[in-house]
């Protein structure tokens, strides 16, 4: 069966945001890393195609996501979503909109949605502003981000200094009357000249019925909430089983390891409880950057542990020990060395039988990810609230799968590296 939904997400963990959440609403969703060069395999529902665009220029976001469009289209993908941050993170320059209105010329859309609303995160809109918890978006942090300052809360005013065309509110009062009025009000903006929409989005269920709404719509951008109210519309057209065990992974087996390079504070508790427990290694950059080979040491040291239990390899450090590295190395150099080790650990594990690895930190991810050859990653079972379990797509499918969990720094609980492997269900 043909994909039913192409996803553009404009940076990696908005990807996988909305990746769990289409797993979640019964959608089979890989999501890959980068444009893809190869197709992806069968029985999936869903692509997100994840890119680095959120802050790059925007002529360069725009070729970027036209390149994932192309291979979206290719696939047979029905309906596209172009997903960006939940905060609107973006310039009066763009990229929202220059990408959103490119995207809309190559499909021959004249009308879509701009909706970040994500309300079980605290994020709404309410007259066309943006809300952060209980305040306006421009009185939020978000109005010091070192690259996307936002300090206009104002949806519709603000797009509209992004785009060509112009934008119009879908205010509560309509939204709340359920997806016909929804659709009416789509057909009276789309009479007065919009090709944008900005629907007030307060409840998930006003996500769903404008979900609901766009139903026929070739592109749909927003954050990854609209993603709760798509699949039903797939469902009702007997393109989407009900009851999918949408994050069923193949069978993984092998040896466990966790590979932590987060500094975060709860990637530190993390590692404090699984080192009480579990064999650990700890990579020190100062001895990195002394020419020592201390991947090499690690993986020698690993032989005869790995196969009892699952063992700990980390750069983790108290702000202090951070900090007196960087002074002595440089922020960006202390932390290359570390995502360069840890990365070839990674590498030398697969190469001793593991079979099940977690990741712990973004940017230790990337590395390990890069190093791995990994292009993909299909969705499985949640851990913690937004660090799924997957399973690494490399090219090479006869290869027995790779279960990854890549682990934002500050996510998960404190048991998170001993609790995760039950998860899999299998191994
Ligand atoms: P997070 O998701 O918590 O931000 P990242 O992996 O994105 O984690 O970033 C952590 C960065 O800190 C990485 O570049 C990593 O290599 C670096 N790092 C890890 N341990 C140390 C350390 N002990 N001293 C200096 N830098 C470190």
């Amino acid at each position: 069966m043909a994909i039913l939904l192409g996803c553009i997400a404009d940076d990696f963990t908005g990807g996988t945001d909305l990746a769990g959440m289409l797993v979640k609403a019964g959608m089979r969703t890989v999501q890959m890393i980068g444009v893809p060069r190869e197709p992806v395999g069968d029985g999936i529902d869903a692509v997100v195609v994840a890119l680095k665009s959120r802050t790059s220029p925007a002529g360069e976001a725009v070729e970027e996501s036209l390149a994932a469009l192309r291979w979206l289209r290719e696939a047979g993908c029905r309906q596209f979503y172009f997903k960006y941050c939940s905060t609107f993170d973006s310039t009066p320059k763009g990229n929202i909109g220059p990408v959103a209105e490119a995207l809309m010329r190559a499909l021959g859309a004249d009308f879509t949605i701009a909706c970040p609303a994500f309300p079980v995160n605290g994020r709404t809109i309410y007259k066309g502003h943006l809300f952060v918890g209980d305040i306006l978006l421009s009185d939020s942090g978000m109005k010091n981000h070192p690259l996307t300052p936002m300090t206009d809360a104002n949806l519709v005013r603000f797009l509209q200094t992004q785009i060509e065309g112009k934008a119009g509110l879908v205010d509560h009062a309509v939204v709340s009357k359920g997806a016909d009025a929804i659709r009416e009000r789509f057909a009276r903006l789309k009479a007065e000249g919009c090709n944008f929409a900005v629907p007030d989005a307060i409840t998930n269920d006003d996500l769903m019925a404008i979900g609901e709404a766009c139903a026929d719509m070739p592109l749909v951008t927003a954050g990854s909430g609209i993603a709760l109210g798509l699949p039903q519309n797939f469902r009702k057209l007997g393109l989407l089983p009900e009851n999918l065990a949408a994050d069923a992974l193949p069978p993984t087996g092998g040896l466990r390891a966790v590979i932590a390079g987060s500094c975060s504070i709860a990637t530190q508790g993390q590692v404090a409880v699984m080192r009480e427990k579990h064999p650990a290694f700890n990579i020190d950059p100062l001895e990195l950057a002394r020419g020592r080979d201390m991947a090499g040491e690690a993986l020698a040291w690993a032989k005869g542990k790995v196969e009892k239990a699952p063992v700990l390899f980390y750069a983790t450090a108290a702000p202090e020990a951070v900090k007196a590295a960087q002074a002595r190395l440089g922020a960006e150099k202390a932390g290359h060395l570390v995502e360069n080790a840890l990365a070839a650990i990674a590498q030398g594990l697969i190469a001793q039988g593991v079979g099940q690895m977690i990741v712990a930190g973004g940017e230790t991810a990337g590395a390990v990810v890069k190093a791995l050859g990994v292009t993909g990653l299909r969705i499985g079972p949640e851990i913690d609230p937004g660090v799924p379990w997957t399973t690494a797509i490399t090219g090479n499918a006869d290869e027995t799968p790779l279960a990854l969990a890549l682990k934002s720094g500050n996510f998960g609980a404190p048991d998170f590296f001993l609790k995760a492997w039950d998860r899999l269900g299998n191994g």
